[in-house]
């Protein structure tokens, strides 16, 4: 690894160098890749990593005896200890590798969910909540016969203090949160929504997609009893993800899915289950994508998360100047603690002619709803173009950014 990160300013060029995509042409521009919130590239490192397991000791972990299963096995669960310290959580036990934030939150819906919901009772979530930590709420509700209420925001993309207190009470079984927003960039303070939740007796599930990539998160300090997150958008493999839970709420939770290595012994009359984590980790795990994570963790570390979301709130306050500047261009989301994601329309062009001639120039943007569709919705827009920003972007991106919108404006404006 090349990126060396010292003093208080981030080395952006050496941490640039770190990521080969990013001397890419795209239509032949430099590529300028403000998608991060959607998923992150790779460090070298990663890759390595990846390439490393398949080409060096690939093997299934957990079973064989042989030299290269106990290798892939140490490598695998080396990774689940190095995400368990990246989260503050207290034993390797309590770190579940699943496919992603997605998957994470239908495995508590379902296994804890299923145990522990039931006719009259509430699920309470915000108003800014990806698909995915929606609908596997939605459908537990509707098998169950419980409610699911949902905590309003205000007009800067913020969750109501009042009104999320209100919505608390003793029906109240569980309230999941995000961290951050993936298309507000809103942060909640979800330490004081968890203490709240708590003291109304219901348990709590964070979503954290977005916010372990840009600042240090330790579920112990916030208390929360689950949190879970996706490898990729912390500059990890796609497919793997993290769900954390408490050891306590883990061992009294029953398995979701059946299958190898979940269990301990079975016969046609019955099976026995592992322990936790595995008694969650049915089949097969994505070994490569595990330790990936493991490698970007290591690589995070080493940079520095603190340094790399201080440069990206740099990055952030320039952009919301730069594009404020621009006539008939309206930001979405202006939540007083916000990060890394700038949402927007302008006037009369429709997002996705912004982010398909953006494209034309090198600029990889999303346009669209960015799978909260309540969100735009809340804010009477059917789409906003997003840009989101990692450790390795610059000021000249964002620039750009700047002068293609003009050229975006000039052209369809
Ligand atoms: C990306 C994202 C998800 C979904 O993550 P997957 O990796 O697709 O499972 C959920 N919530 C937020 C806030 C996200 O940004």
């Amino acid at each position: 690894m090349s990126s060396v990160s010292e003093g208080t300013i981030l080395d952006v060029r050496a941490i640039r160098r770190d990521f080969p995509i990013l001397t890419r042409q795209v239509h032949g521009h430099p590529l300028v890749y403000l998608d991060n919130a959607a998923t992150t590239q790779k460090p070298q490192a990663v890759i390595d990593a990846e390439l490393g397991f398949y080409r060096e000791i690939c093997s299934n972990v957990h079973r064989g005896v042989h030299e290269l299963s106990g290798r892939a096995t140490e490598a695998f669960e080396t990774a689940r200890g190095r995400v368990r310290r990246f989260l503050g959580a207290a034993d390797d036990h309590e770190i579940i590798f699943v496919r992603g934030v997605t998957e994470g939150v239908n495995l508590v819906a379902q296994s804890w969910g299923r145990a522990n919901v039931g006719p009259g009772d509430e699920i309470l979530i915000t108003a800014m909540e990806h698909h995915s930590n929606i609908v596997p709420w939605q459908m537990l509700c509707q098998d169950k016969g419980a409610t699911l209420k949902v905590a309003p925001i205000n007009d800067a993309g913020e969750v109501i203090p009042e009104a999320y207190a209100a919505l608390l009470g003793p029906k109240t079984r569980l309230v999941a949160m995000v961290h951050q927003s993936n298309s507000l960039g809103t942060v909640n303070p979800v330490r004081k929504m968890i203490e709240m939740a708590h003291v109304a007796g219901a348990l709590t599930l964070v979503d954290g997609a977005q916010a372990v990539a840009h600042r240090n998160v330790d579920v112990r300090d916030l208390a929360t009893d689950f949190y879970v997150m996706s490898g990729h958008k912390v500059y990890g493999p796609t497919g793997i993800g993290v769900l954390y839970g408490r050891a306590e709420l883990l061992e009294a939770m029953p398995p979701w899915q059946g299958g190898g290595d979940m269990i301990l012994s079975v016969t046609f009359e019955r099976s026995t289950y592992n322990q936790v984590p595995f008694k969650f980790e049915a089949g097969t795990p994505n070994v490569a994508g595990a330790i990936g994570l493991g490698a970007a963790i290591a690589y995070l570390d080493q940079v520095g998360l603190e340094l790399a979301g201080a440069h990206e709130a740099g990055l952030l306050s320039y952009a919301t100047e730069v594009l404020t500047a621009i006539p008939d261009l309206r930001i979405i989301g202006t939540a007083r603690e916000k990060a890394s994601v700038i949402s927007f329309v302008v006037d009369d062009i429709h997002p996705h002619d912004i982010g398909t001639i953006l494209d034309g120039e090198g600029i990889a943007l999303r346009t669209g709803h960015h799978c909260t569709q309540p969100v735009m919705d809340r804010f009477g827009v059917a789409a906003t173009v997003r840009a989101s920003f990692a450790m390795y972007n610059t000021r000249e991106e964002v620039d750009a950014l700047a002068v293609g919108l003009g050229k975006v404006i000039e052209v369809l404006g």
